[in-house]
């Protein structure tokens, strides 16, 4: 439960990881800002369902990988007051499962932008606000990472797992340096999450998650649970953590 009322702003929220999120923190506390970049009656329903918590939601349309767009999406937020209070990079894309020979550039430049340049433009846009350094009143911001990052997806998207390498490598830089100015920054690597993404991979994820410890698929709202404690104060002390959520992978 945020300190006092604020915003929290969770990217690619209106599916999977991201709206399970929105509804964990809405029972939570924090007020919801839902982006999402085509489906806005999936945004919609979900205000919708924040609202029923008491909270208030608002949905935005932008590709967090547009610097023009990003940077409205977060004038929009300001128009409609409060504070803003926390951040959830979670909006994030793969490719079709191939071989480095198979790859092409555009496929690279895409992923970096989306998953690696939308992180960072939508933490430039937080920490203004958010930076005790500047009047904000502090914060606290989540990145979605994976565990892909650190086994490298060999023969699946090795570009994938370095766009998440280069969100855990942000995610320590940037809690280093912001903590300073009141906002925590940190990272949750899910494992293998039962959600639309792998039907995009045609990874076959529940033949992998049968190899893992837990012997199953995760549910987005054990990772939204995560989410919602490392934005919590209850947290407080936790700076620059990349939590691992991946059944004992
Ligand atoms: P998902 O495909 O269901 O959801 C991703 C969301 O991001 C969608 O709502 C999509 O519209 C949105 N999005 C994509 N590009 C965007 C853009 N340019 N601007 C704004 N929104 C955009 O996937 P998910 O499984 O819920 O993934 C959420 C996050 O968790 C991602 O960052 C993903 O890499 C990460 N993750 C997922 C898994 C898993 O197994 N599902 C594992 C590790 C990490």
């Amino acid at each position: 439960m945020p300190g006092q009322r604020a915003w929290v702003l969770i990217t690619g929220a209106s599916r999977g990881i991201g709206a399970a999120t929105a509804l964990r923190c809405a029972e939570a506390g924090w007020d919801v800002a839902i982006n999402y970049m085509q489906d806005s009656a999936a945004a919609e329903r979900l205000a919708s369902q924040v609202q029923g918590f008491g909270q208030r939601a608002l949905t935005l349309q932008a590709d967090v990988a547009d610097e023009a767009q990003v940077a409205a999406m977060f004038a929009r937020l300001d128009a409609a007051g409060g504070r803003l209070g926390g951040l959830v990079n979670n909006a994030g894309i793969v490719a079709p499962q191939a071989r480095l020979q198979d790859m092409t550039p555009a496929r690279w430049r895409r992923l970096f932008d989306v998953n690696v340049i939308g992180t960072l433009l939508c933490c430039q846009q937080a920490a203004r606000r958010m930076s005790t350094a500047r009047g904000g009143a502090g914060g606290s911001v989540v990145n979605l990472s994976s565990r892909a990052a650190e086994y490298g997806s060999a023969g699946i998207y090795v570009d994938y797992a370095a766009t998440k390498g280069a969100v855990d490598t942000l995610t320590k830089g940037l809690a280093r340096e912001l903590i300073s100015e009141g906002i925590r920054v940190n990272g949750v690597r899910p494992g293998i999450i039962e959600t639309d993404i792998h039907g995009r991979s045609g990874m076959d994820a529940q033949g992998a998650a049968a190899t893992l410890p837990i012997q199953r698929l995760g549910r987005p709202e054990e990772i939204a649970e995560a989410v919602v404690w490392l934005l919590s104060d209850a947290a407080s002390y936790t700076v620059g953590a990349l939590l691992d959520v991946a059944g004992g992978r």
